[in-house]
């Protein structure tokens, strides 16, 4: 069965190399391929981990190139999804999943700007906030279905 959210196109922008960093720079990275447009997950894990809600890209693993990461941790937050951040600054920065191991989802915010990139989709949006107000101009599932 495809998921809805596997037929999201990849970004039909040029190719070009992107880079990004968390907030103290001890973790750099650059994405030298294609990048997929921003999905939004208000999953619990999601919103714990960042505070809010998850706003990734993603790319495949072997075209992300790490300039530093002595800071980037891991943290399993569900048993099949890992969660990535630096473990100096606290930066949100990444998720994989362990049955999707040749993708890195990537979080839009840690890229430099502009990333032309543009939000496409939202996950769990029956988990979101109360607080938060969904965009009813993007297409919305509950679950990731
Ligand atoms: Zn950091
Ligand atoms: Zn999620």
């Amino acid at each position: 069965m495809v998921r809805v959210w596997q037929r999201v196109a990849m970004s039909e922008l040029e190719h070009r190399t992107r880079i990004g960093r968390c907030a103290c720079g001890g973790v750099r990275y650059r994405i030298d391929g294609p990048v997929r447009e921003v999905m939004d997950c208000h999953c619990e894990p999601c919103r714990r981990i960042t505070g809010h809600h998850m706003a990734a890209t993603s790319a495949a693993v072997g075209d992300v190139v790490f300039d530093a990461d002595a800071s980037l941790s891991w943290y399993a937050g569900t048993p099949t999804t890992e969660y990535g951040f630096c473990s100096t600054c606290g930066s949100t920065l990444f998720w994989r999943a362990g049955d999707k191991a040749d993708r890195l989802s990537i979080a839009a915010g840690s890229l430099d700007g502009p990333t032309g990139l543009s939000t496409v989709l939202i996950l769990f949006g029956d988990e979101a906030a109360d607080y938060h107000r969904l965009d009813p101009g993007i297409e919305t599932l509950p679950g990731d279905h």
